[in-house]
This record gives structure tokens, sequence and C-alpha cells, in this order.
């Protein structure tokens, strides 16, 4: 690693130095997990999975080392630090916090019961069985409910578990949040719903001729593949393994591109932040989103603010029907409202953007409750169906369209859901910030040309990597916290 500006502080300087094993054994595992997900023969799975439990036994070790827990100590007491000196000691200390605080015996009993219950998750779902998964997401949450204790809270467990996700969001912030999205929401939906799928989504096309599109869509937007790649894999996702190494996968069904085309948009914004933070973090703790919500921000953004808008679909037809040639047969509009089909669903993956904030609205209601001992796994699949009935109009017929969709649970993530609403939250705001400061942004946008966003992004938001706290993050560079009145009134100008 390289000296660089940003950091004077000698104990910033070691502590960086220290830093270099943790850094390289985290980036192993996450190229790895990349691996796992898309080349791995299906019987490499054993091997792997010992080679991660290994992996994560050495991140802990090294993430409690008392010479660099010490000198986070020293680096924290030290005077006078400079912005980039402080973001990387609050990171650090988040970073093992949970070694710290959470007693390695229960981290471990946690690791084999969600290897288990993933294996049970995905029984019960694929049998339709509810029983066969219960009895380990109530163990999950009894000991999601320990590990809560000793991270520490005030008013609500749950806060801890929101705050490993989203630094400083608490139960006061989301209950604030959903209440003001749920009325207006709820109208919205109520009006732009319409029943009638779109042709569109029948039409089937070549798997090659669809990633010849997404390639020559995504080079067209500036994505550089010196630095970037494209890959397919079961659930779409990307990961970042050097500034100069990103990653992103997607899935083709081969019907329905809209599935692909959006996952496509939706992994480029995560991977465009990726691509854009500040060189000088790199191999630093910073060196990443500032918040899970604030991530996803920029991948709604992509997929929704701008790959749903009427510009879009005018400025990426040449392109698409290239290799789509069945969208020669149809006119712009006929391709915008299938982009943007309304309709209330069982399921989360594919819903749209107006009624996907219920469908976390719900998952937050339903961990704020299981988490806080309102309710018990017993009661789960009658207050799933209750709530999608109130919010949604639409009740599951079984577990797998009902409580057992997400793979969330299964892997002991709890605190996590509410992200993805804070990501459209966000999203709509930057949207509103970006048109102010960029009047031609969407005219752009018909040209495909978005290097003038890109880099407005990378000014206000990706180059600080995890520097801030997403609050300060939100105040620096819009001057507000979380605001969503921007996304009900994006909302509302586009479907009313
Ligand atoms: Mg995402």
């Amino acid at each position: 690693m390289s000296r660089n500006s940003k950091f004077s502080n000698p104990h910033a300087i070691t502590l960086i130095e220290r830093y270099q094993p943790i850094w390289a054994v985290s980036k192993a595992m996450e190229l790895s997990g990349w691996d796992l997900e898309t080349f791995m023969p299906p019987k490499g799975s054993f091997a792997r999975g010992n080679m991660t439990g290994q992996l994560t036994a050495l991140i802990q070790k090294m993430y409690t080392d008392p010479h660099l827990l010490d000198l986070l100590d020293r680096l924290q007491e030290s005077q006078d630090l400079t912005l980039y000196e402080k973001g990387l000691a609050r990171v650090m200390r988040r970073e093992t916090k949970i070694y710290t605080k959470v007693p390695a015996k229960l981290m471990q009993e946690l690791s084999e019961l969600t290897t288990r219950a993933s294996l049970n998750w995905r029984a019960a779902r694929e049998k339709n069985n509810y029983e066969i998964f219960k009895s380990d997401l109530g163990k999950i949450i009894e000991l999601t409910r320990d590990m809560a204790d000793h991270l520490g809270y005030e008013v609500h467990p749950y806060n801890a578990l929101l705050d490993l996700h989203e630094e400083g969001f608490t139960v006061q912030d989301a209950d604030v949040m959903f209440g003001e999205l749920r009325d207006p929401l709820k109208v919205i939906l109520e009006k732009a719903a319409t029943e009638r799928d779109s042709p569109l989504a029948l039409e089937t096309y070549d798997q090659g001729g669809m990633k010849m599109a997404e390639i020559e869509l995504l080079t067209k937007l500036g994505y550089d593949f010196t630095r970037f790649r494209e890959d397919t894999s079961a659930h779409p996702f990307t990961v970042g393994i050097s500034i100069d190494d990103v990653r992103i996968t997607t899935r083709r069904k081969g019907y329905d591109f809209k599935d692909t085309l959006f996952s496509v948009l939706h992994e480029g914004g995560h991977a465009l932040y990726e691509l854009q933070i500040d060189p000088e973090l790199e191999f630093t703790p910073l060196s990443g989103g500032a918040s899970m919500g604030i991530h996803e921000s920029q991948s709604r953004f992509m997929e929704n603010m701008i790959g749903r808008s009427r510009e879009f679909a005018r400025g990426s037809f040449g392109i698409l029907s290239k290799y789509l040639p069945f969208l020669k047969n149809y006119s712009e509009e006929e391709i915008y409202s299938y982009f943007n089909h309304v309709k209330p669903g069982l399921i989360r993956v594919e819903a749209d953007e107006v009624s996907y904030n219920f469908h976390i609205m719900i998952r937050y209601e339903v961990e704020k409750q299981l988490i806080g001992g309102q309710a018990q796994v017993s009661d789960l699949p009658e207050l799933w169906s209750e709530l999608y009935e109130k919010y949604l109009g639409v009740r599951p017929n079984d577990f797998s369209d009902g409580v057992l969709q997400d793979i969330h649970w299964s892997g002991g993530s709890f605190g996590y859901f509410p992200s993805y609403t804070i990501g459209n939250v966000v999203a709509a705001q930057i949207r509103y910030h970006a048109m102010r400061d960029i009047p031609d942004m969407y005219a752009k946008v018909s040209d495909l040309d978005l290097d003038e966003l890109k880099q407005w992004l990378k000014e206000k938001v990706h180059v600080w990597g995890a520097t801030y706290t997403p609050k300060e993050l939100m105040m620096r560079s819009f001057g507000e916290g979380y605001q969503p009145k921007y996304l009900i009134n994006y909302l509302r100008e586009k479907y009313l």
C-alpha cells in the first residue's frame, strides 16, 4: 500500500498497515463467494464450506487482536484527526464490534444453526411445508435477540440489528419513514394497478443475443470492461474485489426480458458506486459504501429512476431491438408501460416500484414483532397473510409464496429489509437534487449519455466511500436526512 495524503496520524497509518491481512482475507472470501455463485462445479460446495469456515475464523482472530484494538483506542483518543482518520476509527470500531461484544461461542452457534437452517428452509420451500423450517427459525430469533443484547441498544432490541446494516437508523426512524409512505402509496397503488400483463412479458428471446445487448448497453453507459465484468448466477448480485475489479451477475430466463434488463441496471448501479470510490481509500476499511441503504439507493436510482424512464425506453431501443427483434412490433408507449406495469402480488422480488415498499413494510413489522417478542414463529403465517391482505389486497395460498419466499431469515439476517425502502427513498431524493443540478439530465438519458450524471453521483456520494455515516453523508450532500416525500412525489407524478 502506498502512502497517501488522507492519513497522517501515526496510529492511523499503523492501523491501516495492520488492516492489510484483514483486507486480503476478506476480499479472498468475497472472490470465493463470487466463484461459488458463478463457476464452481456443484460438488465443490463441501470443500468450499470448509474453506469459508477457516477464513471466517481467521478474520475473527485478526479483528480481536489486542494490538489492533489498542491501536484503535489510541487513534480514537487522538486529537485533530482529519475527516478520513475519524471515518477510519469509526468504521474499524463498527467492524470489530460484533467480534468483541458478541461471545465467540454464540457466533459459532449461530453460524452452525444457519448452515442447517438454510438447508431446511430450502426443503421447506420446495415442499411448501412451514413446519420443516419453523423450529430453526424460532431458535435463530432467540440467538439473534441474544446477539442484540450483547451488541447493546436503547429502547428496542431491533435497533441493534438495524444499526448493523444502516448505521444510526432506529425503530423510531423506520416508523416515521413507513408511516409517511403508507397512505400516499396506497392511493397511488390503487390508481396505478392494472390487471393485464403486457404481451411483451411473453416474448421469448435468445439468451446469447440478450447478453450481447447487455454488454453493448453497459459499454454505451460507460462501464469499462477492463475494470468490470458481468456473469450469470441464480440470484443477481454485485461484488467489489477492488476499485479496478467490480463484478455483477444477472439471470436470463428466456422470456420477459425486463427482468434481466432491470437486474443488470440495478447491479450496474451498485457497481458504479464501487467503481467511483476515491482510489486513495482503497485497501482501507473506507473503500465500501456508506451503508446498505445508501448502496441500495444507487442501484434503485439506476434501475428505476433512469431505467424505467420514458427517455431510457427511447434511448435503449436501438441497441435492444438489434438483439430482441420482436421489439420492432411495439411502440415506445407499449415498451414504456411494460417497463412500468404495476400489479400488487405476493412475491417481493417480482414487485413493481409502487408495491415494492409494501413488501418491505410487512417484513419490517413482522421482524420488529418477532425480535421484540410480540409475535411468535407459530403466529407468523397468519400475521403475514393478514398484512398482505391489508396492504396489497392479496393472500398467499401456500407458504412458498408467503413466509418462505426470502432467504434472509434462514441466514440469520434480521434488520436488513428496511434498507431496501431506504434505498428507494434516497434514490428519489437523489433524482430530485440531480434534476436541479443537471436540468437536461433526462434529455441526456435519451442519448444514453450519463457522463455528467455519473460525475455528479461520484462527487455527491461515491467518492466518499464509508468516510461519513449515512446520515452525515445525506446532510453533507443534500442538506437533509432521509425524506420520503420525494419518493411519494416521484411516484405520484409518474403514475397519477
Ligand atoms: Mg441491491
